[in-house]
């Protein structure tokens, strides 16, 4: 064998694994550009020496190089809760990932692959959705849904980005609001995704989008304000669209059909919740209204001593425990964004977890005097109001 130097070999082989693992990706993933960051490709073989040396592969190269970008790419969480996946800078965590405002919903995909964020409202009105009206009373507590298939919101997508994917793709939505959370009208976003999970088998589940513009999942927001039956009617949904992914053949169409008939089904359900909890409006809700005045909050601020102050890692929030299993969401700049009630089981489970802890002298000294000023501002005006 004539031999043309080992700097050259290598660099020919260097060359060589590149385009490999790309043309790999390109099958497994459908795309080359769904991985961003370096990753360790380990692959065993056997050089056995003879006339002509040969490499020998306990398991072909090609099945060995699926396997590590079909892990690699189940680690990349395509599937991020409460964020949607933007083509244009192929992440789940950019700006355009989340709403802007809590009554944005989720409209479909620029030409580039932005997700556009729509006004709960205006979309409603594009789409004329014959009680849209209603949205419009400031007092109104009826809940709207309406179902939107996958195929409309990426209709303007271009294929460059993303449009023909197979790793990620929404097979339709139900937008609805708006929902009574403290003192917002949020509109959420519920949305069917399949995307590929470990070892790059199908996944179908239910990603809710939207919130109060802090970094927690929705699912956990319905859950800590006692939205009742609204959770458990979601969860089914997302119970029956799992169960879709691990039934999943080869056939593509099937499933798009069952995930539509699940995100209709939950649609109705969710407007049937809105009438009845319109007509259950009794004195108990109200009372439990009055439980949770932005006054009380305050109050529970300035009596907390130290640990009782405590910062959210999740959702970049202070939490404050106050009396009787009250608890507020402030922003860092003392802006009231919820209250509600958590046993001190749940409480002492959060801060095991880590996602609560206590605040730092510097930040809580801060956080007090932004809640002393605004404070002295509300409660006046609520005062006035009386
Ligand atoms: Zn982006």
């Amino acid at each position: 064998m004539k031999g043309i130097g080992l700097q050259r070999r290598i660099s020919e082989l260097e060359k060589a694994i590149g385009l490999l693992v790309r043309e790999a990706a390109r099958e497994v993933l459908g795309s080359d550009k769904w991985l961003r960051e370096s990753f360790e490709l380990h692959v065993s073989c056997t050089v056995e020496p003879g006339e002509r040396w040969k490499v020998q592969f306990p398991e072909s190269l090609a099945d060995q190089v699926r396997e590590i970008l079909q892990e690699v790419t189940a680690r990349s969480n395509a599937l991020k809760q409460g964020h949607i996946y933007c083509y244009r800078c192929e992440s789940t965590t950019c700006e355009h990932s989340l709403p802007s405002s809590p009554t944005e919903v989720f409209g479909g995909y620029s030409p580039t692959g932005i997700p556009k964020w729509l006004d709960f409202h205006q979309l409603l009105l594009a789409k004329g959705h014959p009680q849209v009206a209603d949205l419009f009373e400031s007092d109104s507590s009826n809940l709207l849904a309406l179902y939107m298939d996958g195929h409309s919101l990426r209709e303007e997508q271009l294929e460059v980005f993303g449009r023909m994917s197979l790793s990620y793709e929404i097979l339709g939505q139900v937008v609805f609001g708006l929902i009574k959370v403290g003192s917002e009208r949020i509109a959420l976003t519920a949305q069917a995704v399949q995307y590929k999970g470990p070892r790059g088998k199908p996944r179908v589940d239910l990603n809710l989008l939207g919130g109060l513009g802090t970094d927690g999942s929705p699912w956990d927001l319905l859950q800590e304000t006692r939205k009742g039956r609204l959770p458990m009617i979601l969860s089914h949904a997302r119970r029956s669209l799992q169960a879709l992914g691990s039934k999943m053949g080869k056939e593509r169409n099937s499933h798009r059909e069952d995930a539509e008939r699940v995100l209709r089904a939950m649609a109705k359900k969710l407007e049937r919740w809105g009438r009845q909890a319109r007509r259950r409006t009794t004195h108990a809700e109200i009372r439990s209204e009055e439980r949770r005045p932005t006054c009380k909050a305050l109050e529970d601020v300035g009596c907390a001593g130290p640990g009782r102050i405590l910062w959210d890692e999740l959702r970049r929030t202070v939490v404050v425990l106050g009396m009787c299993e009250r608890v507020h969401v402030f922003s860092l700049e003392g802006r009231h964004i919820t209250s509600f009630f958590l046993d001190g089981d749940s409480v002492e489970k959060r801060l095991r977890k880590g996602r609560w802890r206590p605040m730092e002298d510097g930040m809580m000294r801060q956080f007090q005097l932004a809640v002393e000023r605004m404070a002295a501002a509300t409660c006046k005006v609520e005062e006035a109001q009386k």
